[in-house]
């Protein structure tokens, strides 16, 4: 079979049929490689996407720094981990790009107030890129990557107060000089963060289709906070894989909690 390019115009219509609003804020991961072949490579999945939120809407990515040694720097530091499309994203015309290591990249009318200044700790707290997001109606699409990727998750860790963390540090530039700062993060395997799949199906809280070949999720920020929360104030581990099963960084957080 021939390998077939989406076309902006398909990815819009696909978008469109997820039901990506017009003019909304949207948080996107994405995997470049399950989107397969598009027209214009990652710069036509970004075109396609902008043209998709319209000119009020903003597009917000991932783009935190690949290493913790260089000092960050929002002009400069790739974020190639965060995937090929965020990398090409934070490197685009009007593309405005948070100074912290847990960095996102935003582009739109309110871009500006979703990469202001954020604290290192936690990462991604309310007073962070995802936080803002979610306080200005935000949506997050996955796209061709499952909840595992889906920082607003980390959000509702934050929002529940979670007892686990591990320490992370970080390389920022304190009046020009490179300097290396700690901190805590309520990080783990996150492969537990799939289980929002089933808390949003079943609320109906969760849109489904496909756009390019990848499989798409949208949901509203706070319909995640609404079902991940809750769950989590209950069992405050519930995203942990159990203790001594046998997975190295869900045991690290365990073993953080006081
Ligand atoms: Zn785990």
């Amino acid at each position: 079979m021939a390998t077939h390019n989406s076309s902006a115009a398909e990815l819009v219509a696909q978008l469109g049929r997820l039901g990506v609003p017009m003019g909304a804020v949207v948080v996107v991961h994405t995997s470049f490689k399950a989107v397969g072949p598009v027209e214009g490579g990652p710069a036509g999945l970004v075109a396609a996407l902008t043209e998709a939120l319209g000119s009020a809407g903003t597009l917000v990515m991932p783009a935190m720094a690949d290493d913790d040694e260089t000092p960050f720097d929002p002009a400069s530091t790739p974020c190639i981990g965060m995937g090929v499309v965020a990398e090409t994203f934070r490197r685009l015309p009007g593309v405005r790009r948070s100074d912290n290591p847990a960095s996102f990249a935003a582009r739109g009318p309110l871009a500006a107030a979703i990469v202001a200044p954020h604290p290192l700790a936690p990462p991604h707290g309310i007073d962070s890129p995802v936080g803002r997001a979610d306080a200005l109606g935000g949506f997050v699409l996955l796209l061709g990557v499952g909840h595992s990727e889906n920082t607003t998750l980390h959000l509702a860790e934050a929002v529940a107060g979670v007892p686990y963390h591990v320490r992370k540090w970080a390389t920022v530039l304190r009046d020009g000089v490179p300097a290396r700062v700690e901190y805590d993060e309520t990080d783990h395997c996150c492969r537990g963060f799939a289980r929002a799949d089933e808390w949003l199906r079943a609320r109906g809280l969760q849109r489904e289709g496909t756009v390019g070949r990848a499989t798409a999720r949208l949901m509203r920020a706070s319909d995640l906070l609404g079902v991940a929360v809750p769950v989590l104030l209950g069992d405050p581990c519930a995203l942990l894989h159990a203790r001594d099963a046998g997975c190295d960084e869900c045991d690290a957080a365990w073993a953080s909690i006081p």
